[in-house]
């Protein structure tokens, strides 16, 4: 007669081999900002504020821009005051 009791399955041997490339790592990206000491954040000036924004007007999110959190807030507030004085769209039609 057959031993089952041996008989046990060894299913989670190679979960470290799953590798998943949808979690690959992604090279950092460096704060525009930080990088560039010249740098000056301008609400008046609609070119410069036009990278940090999609093309309905929207503000990107801090991995697209690769902002750090300090700058990403000046980001916001510049783009924020360009809109006021309607320099940047608030959003566009399509
Ligand atoms: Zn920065």
């Amino acid at each position: 007669m057959a031993d089952k009791k041996n008989n046990k399955r060894n299913n989670n041997k190679n979960m470290d081999e799953d590798y998943n490339p949808r979690f690959r790592k992604q090279r950092k990206k460096v704060c525009a900002l930080c990088s560039d000491k010249n740098f000056v954040l301008d609400y008046k000036n609609p070119e410069q504020l036009r990278k940090f924004i999609n093309d309905k007007g929207k503000i990107l999110p801090r991995r697209t821009t690769g902002a750090c959190a300090k700058h990403q807030r000046d980001i916001t507030i510049a783009v924020k005051r360009a809109r006021h004085i309607a320099i940047l769209p608030y959003a566009t039609k399509d």
